[in-house]
């Protein structure tokens, strides 16, 4: 049956065959070219396609060893059930985006990111092991040493050069299941680097922004810090005695999509100030539970509806260190002055790529997936609501990236044009993977057909 199916940001809208993901190979076998799913929290058209499998089934654990944290699950499982099954036994996720609702297949595929990227990387750098259907329907092992080529083309690859069945990566041991939360006050964004730069060796760093404000409180926010708490850290608090623990909490729903006009300079203004003015006082220390600091968003259902049903994208930056700073003014200057509403804004500094580590290999080789998007320097990730206006306004931003030698995240772009893209991720480098294990096209989705991520030679089987 088809039926029209979004990502989260409610935008684009197309209509599409779901297929069960037992029908993977029955699929393999016709026409058609087809995209897999997880659970649809990439913003825009990156898993939707006229053929849609769902990957979301395909979801046990298949192996934990206790003694190093090694995880071995099929691509389906997400990361909430990771969190819940593995949690009370003192081990958490080695990298998460902000939203548990995420498969292990998403995560890979984007080669997701997290408030510990400047010291421990993306969620790639932690995967040792892959089992993935190629289109031609052969399953090939992949790890970064063996078959690295097509552990390349698979992490951060947006599904597009294999279908992840399986994957092995490593959890980090915790004693509790709550953050020591550290936030700092920044009147503006120099004092923001400020803080960020004296929080370097904290383990998880991210920013709130608000990005109305103009003149000498540009940038003004809140940093964020934080580390697993011990037990010891629990010492008075009501969580001493079941650590590992995290009490079940309501969850708010938002029931429709809101009017247009909720959104608009004055209540996002308005949201801003409620939000950088509750915060007494420039420092504050207290004990979270991980959902509150990883997770704040996923406390309200379908808050996605806020933004109206024409839906919403979210423009993601990547600049380099050495332009971020003055790139980041420029772009927060054009935001202020265009007011338009955004009540999510998360600024963060990103640590090198090439000096973490990637797990399982012997000489800490370091892998160049060409898809990947963190890279050292400055990200800022904003959510504009879809209206007539919005076309030009982001292709002002789009300038002053490109200008700045940046790029955009593809998990959360529905925007770029072709050109754009092009001229800022190493294109070519991909497709060459991609001749090699999907020469005819057959994973493709509306994302990759508007910036050209597939063959033009290999269009006909
Ligand atoms: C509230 C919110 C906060 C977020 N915060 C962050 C963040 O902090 N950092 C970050 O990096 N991202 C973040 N994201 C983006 C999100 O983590 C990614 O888009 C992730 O890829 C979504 O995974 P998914 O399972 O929903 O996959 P989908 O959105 O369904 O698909 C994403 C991509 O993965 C591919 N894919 C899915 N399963 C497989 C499989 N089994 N085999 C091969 N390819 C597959 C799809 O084809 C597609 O290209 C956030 C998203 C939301 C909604």
């Amino acid at each position: 049956m088809v039926k029209p199916i979004s990502n989260w940001g409610n935008y684009p809208v197309v209509e599409a065959e779901i297929h069960p993901f037992e029908r993977l190979n029955f699929l393999l076998k016709s026409e058609n070219s087809f995209i897999v799913r997880g659970l649809g929290r990439s913003y825009g058209d990156a898993s939707l396609a006229n053929h849609i499998v769902d990957g979301t089934k395909n979801r046990c654990f298949l192996d934990f060893d206790e003694n190093s944290g090694l995880l071995t699950c099929e691509g389906g499982v997400s990361l909430e059930e990771i969190l819940n099954t593995f949690v009370p036994k003192g081990w958490f996720l080695p990298v998460t985006p902000g939203t548990k609702f995420v498969t292990v297949g998403g995560a890979i595929s984007s080669d997701v990111h997290g408030k510990n990227h400047h010291c421990e990387g993306s969620f790639c750098k932690h995967v040792v092991w892959m089992e993935v259907l190629l289109p031609s329907g052969k399953v090939i092992e992949c790890s970064p040493e063996k078959n690295e080529d097509l552990f390349r083309a698979v992490c951060g690859g947006m599904g597009l050069c294999g279908i992840i069945l399986k994957a092995k990566f490593y959890l980090k041991k915790i004693e509790t299941a709550y953050i020591k939360q550290t936030t700092y006050k920044a009147k503006n964004i120099d004092e923001m680097l400020d803080y960020f730069e004296q929080s370097k060796n904290s383990t998880y760093t991210v920013a709130w922004m608000d990005c109305l404000s103009k003149g000498k409180s540009l940038g003004r926010g809140i940093l964020f810090t934080g580390e697993h708490a011990t037990i010891e850290d629990l010492l008075n608090t009501p969580y001493y005695k079941n650590p590992l623990t995290v009490k079940k909490k309501l969850k708010l729903n938002v029931p429709f999509y809101f009017p247009s006009f909720v959104l608009n300079s004055l209540t996002v203004k308005l949201f801003n100030f409620f939000v950088y003015h509750s915060h007494i006082g420039k420092t504050r220390t207290t004990i979270v539970d991980y959902d509150k600091f990883f997770y704040p968003l996923d406390s309200i259902h379908h808050w996605n509806r806020i933004y109206g049903k024409k839906g919403f994208v979210q423009y993601q930056y990547v600049l380099p260190e050495k332009n971020g700073y003055e790139g980041t003014k420029k772009i927060i200057e054009e935001i202020a002055k265009s007011k338009v509403g955004s009540f999510l804004v998360v600024f963060k500094l990103f640590g090198d790529p090439d000096k973490i580590p990637q797990k399982g290999t012997k000489k800490n080789k370091v892998l160049k997936n060409p898809l990947s998007f963190p890279e050292k320097g400055y990200t800022l990730a904003i959510d504009f609501p879809l209206d007539k206006k919005l076309p030009a306004f982001l292709e002002r931003l789009d300038a002053i990236v490109k200008d700045c030698k940046g790029k955009l995240y593809l998990a959360k772009d529905s925007k770029m044009s072709k050109e754009f893209f092009y001229s800022t991720y190493p294109v070519e480098e991909f497709l060459k993977l991609k001749q090699k294990f999907d020469p005819y096209n057959r994973l493709l989705s509306k994302q990759a057909e508007r910036l050209g991520l597939y063959l033009t030679q290999g269009a006909k089987k």
